[in-house]
């Protein structure tokens, strides 16, 4: 008898395989939040500036303010005299007006008085009484143009951008007390598997740590997650079935475990049964056997159990669809080859030393010290082996 075929894709590519989940995924609602709780949160709408920065033509330097062409004559052996005739600090601008021959001391960040365009740091400035000398022309190059950051109107952040610090930081030089972003996804997350162990529990032989569960839970919170902890089902369709089902009103099910080719392996059939495969095996190593599927409109992504396996799929395909940025890459030079898969990417684990990266060596897909002990995921496109010398993409962990 020969296996029926299956009605749903097979070894998809890592693109595919994150459009696919990425496509399942519910458009979130928006929510605000204040500053101060903006940072990793994801922008839901444009975010344009409310005020000019600088708000006024400001010194970038403590010195003086002068009239540029008063200064042109300065030299070290025949320094120039202005009369000091007032000052102008951050916050407290200087209100009268500065005539030929005159200067304000002036501080960073101080307006302009009306009258000067030039600056001259205090460094090259000598007092004389009421009057300081030049020895060398002051110039329009440290002051710092009204608006030279970001204009009133100005359209600066787009939607679906990241809140990093700088950018939590922008968003408050813009003048914004609150942002809308998007609502966090609600993540419920199951490991599975007769073996597998409550850390700090006895340990029989043959059984492991649960560290799928715990790694992919802090995963899923750095993508702005709420995690909804599931905890362990062990390897029997009815306490899967249970434990998929307490997922409800989650956004996406993530599991570890029970997806490979094995006896005791019943995520893919319980899925055919109660709900739908989307596909079945990415062309990747580690994580070949991940699965997507639906549950009654829950999306479920079941990652393989092989620690490095699930972690490395999360990082390239779950992490870019929840958080709807793209993985970001980049070049360097190997210092050690890389071997290629013939019929998938791998995503080898290495070392950056300085511009380069190098094999970390025990590649093994339960070997989960070498995603801790690595910096990179090396990219090696299926069938393109990387020698010593060549370029690489990497991830960087
Ligand atoms: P499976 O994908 O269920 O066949 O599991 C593959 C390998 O991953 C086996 O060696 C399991 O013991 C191990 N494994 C499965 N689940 C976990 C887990 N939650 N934490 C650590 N290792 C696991
Ligand atoms: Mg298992």
């Amino acid at each position: 008898m020969t296996a029926p075929r299956p009605d749903f894709p097979m070894h998809v590519s890592v693109e595919q395989a994150r459009e696919m989940l990425a496509a399942l995924l519910p458009a979130p609602a928006t929510e605000t939040v204040g500053l101060a709780d903006a940072l990793g949160r994801t922008l839901a709408a444009p975010l344009g500036a409310l005020v000019s920065h600088p708000s006024a033509t400001e010194s970038a330097l403590d010195g003086i303010a002068c009239r540029e062409a008063d200064t042109w004559a300065a030299t070290a052996a025949a320094p120039v005299r202005l009369r000091v005739v007032g000052e102008s600090r951050a916050g407290l601008p200087f209100t009268g007006t500065v005539g030929e021959g005159e200067c304000t001391r002036i501080y960073t960040g101080a307006p302009m008085p009306p009258g000067t365009e030039a600056i001259c740091p205090v460094e090259e400035l000598a007092d004389d009484g009421d009057d300081v000398l030049l020895r060398r022309p002051a110039s329009p190059g440290d002051v710092r143009p009204e608006g030279g950051d970001f204009r009133a109107g100005d359209d600066v952040m787009a939607a679906g951008l990241l809140l990093t610090a700088p950018r939590v930081a922008l968003a408050a030089a813009l003048g914004h007390r609150e942002l809308a972003v998007r609502r966090r996804h609600r993540v419920a997350l199951l490991s599975t598997g007769d073996e597998v162990v409550e850390p700090g529990e006895p340990l029989s032989a043959g059984q492991v740590y649960d560290s799928n569960r715990y790694g992919l839970a802090a995963m899923l919170r750095e993508c702005g997650c709420d995690v909804l902890m599931l905890g362990h089902a062990p390897d029997s369709p009815d306490a899967l079935h249970a434990a998929i089902e307490s997922a409800g009103g989650a956004d996406l099910l993530v599991t570890s475990g029970g997806v490979s080719m094995g006896r005791y392996d019943f995520m893919r059939d319980l899925l055919i049964e109660h709900g739908r495969v989307a596909f079945w095996k990415v062309r990747m190593r580690p994580g070949g056997p991940a699965l997507l599927g639906g549950w009654q409109g829950l999306p479920v992504i079941g990652l393989p159990g092989n620690p490095v396996s699930s972690l490395v799929v999360f990082h390239v395909i779950v992490r870019p669809a929840l958080t709807g940025q793209s993985l970001q890459s980049l070049t360097l030079r190997a210092a050690t080859p890389f071997r290629a898969l013939p019929d998938k990417t791998a995503f080898w684990r290495g070392v950056i030393d300085g511009g380069t990266v190098r094999d970390y060596g025990r590649q093994g897909s339960g070997i989960l010290r070498s995603l801790s002990d690595a910096d990179a995921l090396v990219i090696v496109p299926e069938g393109r082996a990387v020698a010593a010398g060549d370029d690489v993409q990497v991830v960087l962990l």
